[in-house]
C-alpha cells in the first residue's frame, strides 16, 4: 500500500497525487485554458496509455480469455424509449437541496450522512431530518429536497422540441439488452452467456468531488451475463446448485448453477482481476445491500470498495437483476426476448402431466410471492413447459476512470532513501503493476557523444517499441533519469553502456527494488514480457 495517507480525510494525500498527475501528464483538469469545467477531466499522455492498458486487461480477461462472453460496441445516444423502459427517464434521479443564505448545492443524502444523519424517504419524496446544516456557512435555512434528473438532455437533428428529444447514456448497460435478440440470433451462444462493453457514460452529478472518483463524464466497463431461470435449470438437471452445496467458484462454470452461485462467482472473479492488476486483497472489500437497500428487482448487490485517501468507496456493483431489464425491453419495444433452450424443451418432454402440474403449482405460488401476478407466474410457466423463457441477468459494472484513481492511489509512493552524502532523499515512486504502466521500458544510453553506443541505444529502443510503449530520455545523469520514470512509474530501466559494445548486454534496473541486472539483448523481450503479463 501507499504511504502517503493521512489523517485529514485524504485531502493532503489526493493533493500531492493530483499534483504529480498534473505535472507528469496522467490527468488535466478539461478546458484548464477556460478556468477548467466542474466534473470534467482529460487524460494526459501517460494516462491515456493507463487507461487503456485497464480497458484492454478488462477485455482479455472478461472477454478474450472465456468462451462464453462476447463484445458489443454500441452508441452514445439512444432511442428515447430505451430510457422509458430502463427507469431511467422516471427514476433515475438524485435529492438535491440548496442553502438559501450562502446557494450552495449539495446531495441531499451526502449532506445527511456527512452529519450522520439519514435522509427520511416520505410520500414518494425526501425530507430532511432535524439539525442538518449547510456545511460552508453553517446555516440550516435550506430548500426541501428535490428530485434532480441526472440524464443530460440533448435533441437529435436541426428541431429543438420534445420529439427530438433524448439522452446520453447514463450507464453502456442498456444498449447490451436493447441488442440482445440481435447478439442472441448472430453470436451462436446459448446461455449462459454474456456480453460486455466499456465505453463513456454521462451523469450530471450534483456535486462531482474527490478528484476524478465522481465525475460527469466517465467510463463504465460492464458485464451482462444471462442465465437460464433457476426454475429453469430444475426442470432440466432435477436439483439447483446453492451456496449452501459448496460448489467450487474457482473452478469451470457449471450448467446447473442457480442464480446465487452465479453471481458469487462473479464476485469472486472480479475479485481476482483486480487483485491481478496489483490491488491488494486487504484494500478491497465486499459491501453486501441490505434488503431495503436493493432495487424492488434485484435479489442481491454487492459492492467492491477500496479504501481510497478519502474513505473506503465503490469501485464496482455485481447486482442479481433477475429478468428485469429484458422484460422491460419485452414490454415497451413489444418484441419477444425470450430464447428457447433445446435442453430445456427434452428435458420437459420427457416429464409426465403428474410432474409437471406439481411443478406448477409449486412455481405459480414462488412466483407469487416474488411480486408478479398469477396471469404472468402461469405464462412462466407455460413458455418453460414449451423450452421458452426470458434470461436472468447478473451484472458487474466497473467504472474505469474510478479504478484508475484506486491504481493511482495505490501506486503513489514516497520513500526515503538516504544519498550518497548521508542525507535523506525523498524518492517519489508509482509502484504501478508492470501490466498496466503507460511506459514498460525507458531506454537511456548511458553518454550521447558515442556514436556505436547511441546507435545501439536507439536499435534496441526500436526494438522493445515494436512490442510495448517505452520511452527513449538521453538527457541529465543517469539517477536523475531513473527518477523521471520512477514518476510515472516505468517498472524497467534499460541502460545501454559501453560494455554492451563488448558483449550485448544491458543493464537492466528495476522500478521497485532499484536492483540492477546485466540481459542480454537477444532475450530482453522475452524477459521483460515475462514480467509485464497479468
Ligand atoms: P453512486 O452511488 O456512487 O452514484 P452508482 O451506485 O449509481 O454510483 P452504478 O450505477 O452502479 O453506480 O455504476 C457502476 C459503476 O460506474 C460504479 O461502481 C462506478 O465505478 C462507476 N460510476 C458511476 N457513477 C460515476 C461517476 N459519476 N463518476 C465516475 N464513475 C462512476
Amino acid at each position: 500500500m501507499s504511504n502517503y495517507k493521512d489523517n485529514d480525510g485524504g485531502k493532503r494525500g489526493l493533493d500531492a497525487l493530483s499534483s504529480l498527475c498534473k505535472r507528469r501528464g496522467f490527468i488535466f483538469p478539461s478546458s484548464e485554458i477556460y478556468g477548467g469545467i466542474n466534473g470534467f477531466w482529460d487524460y494526459g499522455p501517460m494516462g491515456a496509455e493507463l487507461k487503456r492498458n485497464i480497458r484492454d486487461a478488462w477485455w482479455r480477461f472478461m472477454v478474450q480469455d472465456r468462451e462464453d462472453v462476447v463484445g458489443l460496441d454500441a452508441t452514445i445516444i439512444m432511442h428515447p424509449r430505451v430510457w422509458q423502459a430502463s427507469g431511467h427517464a422516471s427514476g433515475f434521479a438524485d435529492p438535491m437541496v440548496d442553502c438559501k443564505d450562502c446557494k450552495k448545492r449539495y446531495r441531499a443524502d451526502q449532506l445527511c450522512e456527512e452529519q450522520g444523519a439519514k435522509l427520511v424517504q416520505k410520500d414518494g419524496g425526501w425530507e430532511l431530518p432535524e439539525g442538518v446544516k449547510c456545511l460552508q456557512c453553517g446555516s440550516a435555512n435550506l430548500t426541501e429536497p428535490r428530485s434532480f434528473n441526472l440524464m443530460f438532455k440533448t435533441h437529435v437533428g436541426p428541431v429543438e422540441d420534445e420529439s427530438s428529444a433524448t439522452y446520453l447514456r447514463p450507464e453502456t448497460a442498456q444498449a447490451i439488452f436493447t441488442q440482445f435478440l440481435n447478439i442472441y440470433a448472430t453470436s451462436r451462444r446459448s446461455v449462459p452467456f454474456g456480453v460486455a462493453q466499456s465505453g463513456k457514460s454521462f451523469r450530471n452529478e450534483i456535486n462531482p468531488r474527490n478528484y476524478t472518483f465522481r465525475s460527469r463524464e466517465f467510463e463504465q466497463m460492464e458485464l451482462e451475463f444471462f442465465i437460464r431461470p433457476d426454475e429453469a435449470v430444475e426442470l432440466i438437471y432435477g436439483h439447483v446448485v446453492t451456496m449452501a452445496d459448496n460448489p467450487d467458484l474457482d473452478g469451470e462454470p457449471q450448467q446447473d448453477w442457480g442464480w446465487e452461485v452465479w453471481h458469487r462467482y462473479w464476485v469472486e472473479q472480479r475479485l481476482k482481476w483486480y487483485r491481478s492488476i496489483g490491488l491488494p486483497s486487504e484494500a478491497l472489500h465486499l459491501y453486501w445491500q441490505k434488503g431495503d437497500e436493493l432495487a424492488h428487482y434485484a435479489r442481491a448487490c454487492v459492492d467492491i470498495e477500496y479504501e481510497f485517501p478519502f474513505g473506503v468507496q465503490e469501485l464496482e456493483g455485481i447486482a442479481a437483476r433477475s429478468d428485469f431489464d429484458l422484460s422491460q425491453h419485452q414490454k415497451f419495444s413489444g418484441k419477444s426476448m425470450e430464447v428457447f433452450d433445446d435442453h430445456l424443451k427434452a428435458a420437459v418432454s420427457a416429464m409426465d402431466e403428474g410432474a409437471k402440474q406439481m411443478f406448477e403449482q409449486r412455481t405459480v405460488s414462488a412466483c407469487i410471492l416474488r411480486g408478479k401476478s398469477l396471469d404472468e407466474a402461469k405464462a412462466f410457466c407455460a413458455g418453460l413447459f414449451e423450452g421458452r423463457y426470458v434470461p436472468h441477468v447478473i451484472e458487474p459494472s466497473a467504472g474505469t476512470d474510478r479504478l484508475a484513481l484506486a491504481i493511482l492511489c495505490n501506486a503513489y509512493d514516497e520513500e526515503t532513501l538516504t544519498d550518497s552524502k548521508g542525507k535523506p532523499d525523498v524518492r517519489t515512486v508509482m509502484r504501478l503493476h508492470p501490466a498496466i504502466a503507460p511506459i514498460k521500458a525507458a531506454v537511456l544510453p548511458l553518454v550521447k557523444n558515442r556514436p556505436e553506443l547511441y546507435a545501439k541505444a536507439r536499435e534496441i529502443y526500436k526494438l522493445l517499441r515494436k512490442e510495448w510503449n517505452c520511452f527513449w530520455d538521453e538527457s541529465g545523469a543517469i539517477g536523475r533519469r531513473y527518477r523521471r520514470q520512477d514518476e510515472v512509474g516505468t517498472p524497467f530501466c534499460v541502460t545501454v553502456d559501453f560494455e554492451t559494445l563488448d558483449d550485448d548486454t544491458v543493464t537492466v534496473r528495476r522500478r521497485d527494488s532499484m536492483e540492477q541486472e546485466r540481459v542480454q539483448v537477444s532475450s530482453l523481450v522475452s524477459w521483460i514480457g515475462a514480467a509485464v503479463r497479468t
